[in-house]
């Protein structure tokens, strides 16, 4: 019996050879120079930011030159699919305006190079698998799990190198005959690539982020296509994709790099160039004293729930996630601060390949410094949008009081070194909950600093809202008022007569301005106070005026 009938006994319904497959997907007619990419997640668990340095890498790659960026949905291990993980990296890809150019997602598909989901390739997998065994290079096994766990068992107890090669490969070598009346017999049988590497010999190749690699080469007779499903596994579906699809460049986290000797003879095995390769390196995080991989069971912000969640804006995450993704960024965002992160010109030797540590302060610090440069009308757009989804009860208040909180969240913005003090919009509230009356029914912790004695406050508050207080006073009168009224209380309104004589006054007029501001506020670090009295107004003020009273 040829393998040319066994590959027909096995696939009787493949008449499709992988020359015509050559035809369907022709070469890519782009500029020279211009990448091919795609971002092929499987959905065994949610988008993690790990893939999403993936998607932006690969964003940026595809932009810079002109090429292709598709998304290809990994679906062959289906016993480990997780419900929803689909929809959410569709999801998160448009919320961080990724758009691939090419995909395949609620029943259609975008791109000549489709179908874009591996479960629906099946019939274009068994193709290439046909050739294989007819071409002598794959094989079907007949080991049951059993025998396959003695052997995996066998091996751990003896310090073995784990798989199927050598001698634990039992059907490697059996006769089509033999093959043939199991098959018909009904027997299971998973396909298994036949490898002709040597273990003891070396197999170099260049990976454009890590450089030259040496790994031993493959000699494990790897399963190509899993006796239950009959889908391919992920080192073979990956194999025929990123050929039939035309990609150039693979961008894919580090866990993949042992397995390149394997995929090199895979994509020999058809005669097939292979793309190069760009692994990503682990994602770090420091945990006390030590610094330790990111874990997606322990560390909420390893999933990308968490920064919509948090509300951070979409801009700061990516370039947060592109400033671990090349060591250059930070430079170039400095010099191109309006620029959409996929003009920057990645290049993979300046990936750290030792691991990119990815520190939450720093993304909180990116965030700020974008927060604090948005027009206080589009922070508060972006803020509705996100309470909307994430906290009804601000939700409510920030539109009941629309323009006050623009009025608030405008304070000392748009100035040339404005204001840090949101770093999501989730944290904004904490900071700006007293401007809302309805909230002061809460317990209220006064931070009043050298000036706390009841009497002296209400004193200060009385006189000042009473005699000194004028809606209508520009910024300057406002505070030249608080100034005589200061010296008229006995605190310093000049600073410098006040450090050469301190004893001789009750305070100064810093600790005045903070008696204001905590009675109206309960807080000592708020913004302008000048513009705070302007939203509240004298009424809004006597009443917080009486909440002290009754609460101090
Ligand atoms: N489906 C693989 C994963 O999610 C992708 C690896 C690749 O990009 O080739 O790990």
């Amino acid at each position: 019996m040829t393998n040319q009938e066994l590959a027909d006994l096995i696939f009787p319904n493949i008449t499709k050879t992988i020359e015509d497959y050559e035809q369907a997907y022709p070469a890519r007619n782009l500029k020279e120079g211009a990448k091919v990419v795609r971002f092929a997640p499987s959905p065994t668990g949610f988008m993690h930011i790990g893939n999403m340095m993936s998607a932006t890498i690969n964003y940026c790659l595809a932009a810079s030159s002109d090429g292709i960026f598709y998304l290809r949905n990994e679906d062959t291990d289906q016993a480990r699919s997780v419900e929803g993980a689909v929809e959410f990296i569709h999801h998160i890809l448009k919320h961080y305006h990724i758009y691939p150019q090419e995909y395949e997602y609620e029943g259609k598909i975008v791109g000549n190079y489709g179908p874009y989901i591996q479960s629906e390739r099946i019939e274009i997998y068994h193709a290439f698998i046909k050739h294989l065994i007819a071409v002598g290079k794959a094989y079907p096994c007949f080991l049951t799990s059993d025998e396959l766990n003695e052997i995996r068992e066998y091996q751990q107890k003896n310090k073995k190198r784990i798989g199927i090669y050598g001698r634990y490969a039992k059907f490697r070598d059996v006769s089509n005959e033999d093959a043939a009346k199991r098959i018909k017999a009904g027997e299971k049988f998973t396909i298994r690539f036949r490898s002709e590497g040597d273990f003891n010999k070396k197999f170099i190749f260049e990976d454009l982020t890590k450089g030259k690699i040496e790994l031993p080469e493959n000699d494990i007779d790897v399963p190509i296509m899993k006796s239950e499903n009959l889908l391919p596994t992920y080192h073979f579906a990956h194999v025929v994709d990123d050929h039939l699809m035309r990609t150039t460049h693979v961008v894919r986290g580090e866990e993949w790099l042992s397995s390149v000797p394997l995929h090199y003879e895979l994509f020999s095995s058809f005669g097939f160039k292979m793309p190069k390769y760009i692994h990503t390196s682990l994602i770090l995080k420091k945990d006390g004293d030590t610094i330790r991989k990111i874990s997606k069971r322990k560390d909420p912000e390893a999933l990308m729930f968490y920064y919509e969640e948090k509300g951070y804006p979409v801009v700061a995450v990516l370039d947060a996630v592109m400033t671990i993704a090349n060591s250059n960024f930070e430079e170039w965002r400095t010099n191109n601060p309006d620029k959409p992160f996929y003009e920057f010109p990645f290049s993979p030797k300046k990936m750290s390949s030792s691991g990119a540590l990815f520190d939450l302060d720093k993304l909180d610090n990116i965030s700020k410094n974008y927060i604090s440069k948005m027009k206080a009308s589009e922070l508060y757009e972006e803020y509705l949008k996100w309470a909307k989804e994430y906290d009804e009860h601000v939700y409510n208040l920030i539109s009941k009081y629309k323009d006050d909180t623009i009025h608030f969240l405008n304070i000392e913005r748009e100035v040339k070194k404005p204001r840090k003090d949101y770093e999501n919009y989730s944290s904004i509230f904490d900071k700006i909950w007293y401007m809302f009356d309805e909230e002061w029914d809460r317990t209220l912790n006064y931070d009043f600093g050298k000036i706390a004695d009841k009497e002296e406050i209400l004193a200060i508050m009385e006189e000042y809202l009473e005699h000194y207080y004028q809606e209508s006073d520009t910024e300057e009168e406002w505070f030249t008022a608080i100034k005589e009224l200061c010296d008229k209380m006995g605190y310093a309104s000049n600073m410098k007569e006040y450090k050469e004589n301190p004893l001789h006054y009750k305070g100064n007029v810093a600790d005045f301005t903070t008696v204001m501001r905590v009675v109206l506020t309960t807080s000592s670090m708020t913004p302008n106070l000048y513009d705070i009295m302007n939203i509240l107004g004298r009424e809004r003020m006597l009443k917080r005026l009486e909440i002290f009273k009754e609460n101090y």
